[in-house]
C-alpha cells in the first residue's frame, strides 16, 4: 500500500468545514456512509487495490472523518467503476457511487486530473481504447 501524497492537482480551492465532506458525498452519491462497518469486503474484491494508495474502505473512513486528503488520493481515479465492491458490500453501500462523488467534487471545480495534451502519441497508440472511454466517462460524470 502506497502512502497518499499530494499530486499536481491544485485543490486549494476545495475546503470543507467539519461534517461537510461526508454530507456532500452523501448528497452526490445518495449513499449512507455511516452504514459502513469497515469489514473490508469491498477492498478484498477490488481488482485495483494493489495500486491504490487508500483502499476503498479507507476512502469511506477518511470521508466520514472529514480527512479531505482523500481528494488527493490516486484511488478515486484508479477506480474503474466495475461495481464489484458495490455488489459484495454486506451493507448494500454502493462504493462505486462514492468514488464517483469524490471525482465530481474535484471536476465540478473545473480541475481536471488528466492532462490530455500530455499524453504522447506513443501512449495514445498503446493505451487500450477502453481506458480512454473510462477516462472520458469519469470526466463528464
Ligand atoms: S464492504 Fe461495505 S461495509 Fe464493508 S468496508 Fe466496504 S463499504 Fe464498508
Ligand atoms: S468499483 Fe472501483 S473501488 Fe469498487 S471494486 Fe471496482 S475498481 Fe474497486
Amino acid at each position: 500500500m502506497k502512502k497518499t501524497r499530494k499530486h499536481d492537482l491544485n485543490l486549494d480551492q476545495i475546503h470543507f468545514r467539519k461534517g461537510e465532506l461526508v454530507k456532500e458525498v452523501e448528497d452526490l452519491s445518495g449513499e449512507n456512509l455511516f452504514g459502513c462497518y469497515q469489514c473490508g469486503t469491498c477492498s478484498a474484491g477490488c481488482p485495483y487495490v494493489d495500486d491504490m494508495d487508500l483502499t476503498p474502505d479507507e476512502v469511506i473512513r477518511y470521508v466520514i472523518l472529514g480527512r479531505d486528503e482523500v481528494l488527493h488520493s490516486k484511488t478515486i481515479w484508479l477506480c474503474s467503476s466495475c461495481f464489484t465492491c458495490a455488489e459484495r458490500c454486506p451493507r448494500d453501500i454502493n462504493i462505486t457511487r462514492i468514488m464517483e462523488a469524490l471525482r465530481q467534487i474535484i471536476l465540478r471545480k473545473n480541475i481536471d486530473y488528466t492532462h490530455l495534451e500530455k499524453i504522447s502519441q506513443k501512449e495514445k497508440r498503446s493505451i487500450p481504447q477502453l481506458a480512454f472511454v473510462s477516462l472520458f466517462r469519469k470526466n463528464i460524470g
